[in-house]
């Protein structure tokens, strides 16, 4: 359907850091920040514009993944950002949801 859809089923490589049933989360191939993970939710869903009120359990997994992560990678305590680019104006490039999981050092303000 998907690149990432792809990664999630193991077609295309990835570096994994977690899974669960909900959600895939793994290393960004092009880092901004020295942690800089994707948290992905299994279902392809291009964007949230597309987020319906059905996906509600799917949005608490993806947030309690995040924090999980967050916890793995040791930033919960330094802090870290989480960010989805949205369509064109927003700088999606990848039509499936996705959340930019970063951190590992002072990032920059943005708004
Ligand atoms: P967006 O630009 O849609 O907010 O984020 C897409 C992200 O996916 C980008 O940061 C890009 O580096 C990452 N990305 C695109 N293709 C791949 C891939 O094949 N593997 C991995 N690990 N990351 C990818
Ligand atoms: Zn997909």
């Amino acid at each position: 359907m998907c690149v990432f859809c792809d990664i999630i089923s193991g077609k295309l490589p990835s570096r994994k850091i977690y899974e669960d049933d909900l959600v895939y989360a793994f290393k960004d191939i092009h880092p901004q920040a020295s942690v800089h993970i994707l948290v992905v939710p299994k279902k392809h869903i291009p964007s949230v514009a597309d987020i319906s009120e059905e996906d509600g359990a799917l949005l608490v997994g993806i947030m309690t993944a995040a924090k999980k992560i967050a916890e793995q990678v040791g930033v919960v305590k330094s802090g870290f950002r989480l960010v989805a680019n949205n369509g064109k104006d927003g700088g999606q490039t990848v039509g499936h949801l996705h959340f930019h999981l970063l951190g590992g050092g002072v990032l920059g303000r943005m708004c």
